[in-house]
This record gives C-alpha cells, structure tokens and sequence, in this order.
C-alpha cells in the first residue's frame, strides 16, 4: 500500500526569475507531501520502502504568486548558497552579469535598467 503522508514544514520561497527583486528566499510555511512506494507496492515481496518522492505546496494559493512581479513562486526546503564573489584583475565581477548574456524564458520581458554601450 503507498503511503502518503503530508507535514507542515518552514520552506524557501523564491521568484524563478532570477533577475526579480523576489528571487530573495523567504520563509513560508508550507506543506510536504511524502509518498513511498513500498517493495509489495511495485510487485516485490519484501516488507520495507522501496523509493518515495516529496513534493512541496504553499498552504495557502495567496502564497503562491511573486509580491513584485506576480508569477508563480517556487519552494525550497534548503537556503539557496551563497558563494564568494568572483574577482578577476581585482576587479569584483557582478554574478548576475552573465544573465545578460543568456537567453532564457524571461528574456522577452526584461528590461536592463542601465544603457548598453557597445
Ligand atoms: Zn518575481
């Protein structure tokens, strides 16, 4: 039999738009739902778990959408990274610099807020 079980958990709510002012993690509460499959579940005759998957909700759908740009949000359960700036020539390189060079889903609706010179 499949178990499903469902917690609350503090999670990290992220815009995906990496160049949104959302893109900050915040702490939420949200829901985890686990479902495990055990080895019987999946024809074996073993007693036991043999895989289960996670997946996070907000608890509320007024959760959902970014505060600044409106899109659905996304959740983490672990605090994103945060690396040591790169410097090359002693100079401190922005880490979102290379986002102006790559196209992605939000490309279409970015503007950059400085002139490019070229
Ligand atoms: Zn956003």
């Amino acid at each position: 039999m499949t178990i499903v079980t469902e917690t609350e958990i503090e999670a990290y709510a992220f815009c995906p738009n990496s160049r949104c002012d959302g893109n900050t993690q915040k702490k939420v509460k949200a829901l985890k739902t686990l479902v495990e499959f055990t080895y019987m579940d999946l024809g074996g005759d073993l007693p036991g778990v043999e895989r289960s998957t996670a997946y996070l909700k907000f608890k509320t759908t007024k959760q959902s959408p970014c505060t600044v740009c409106g899109i659905p949000r996304e959740l983490s359960e672990t605090r994103r990274r945060k690396y040591a700036p790169t410097v090359i020539n002693d100079k401190v390189m922005d880490p979102k610099a290379l986002l102006d060079y790559m196209p992605d889903r939000f490309a279409e609706d970015y503007e950059p807020e400085y002139e490019v010179v070229e």
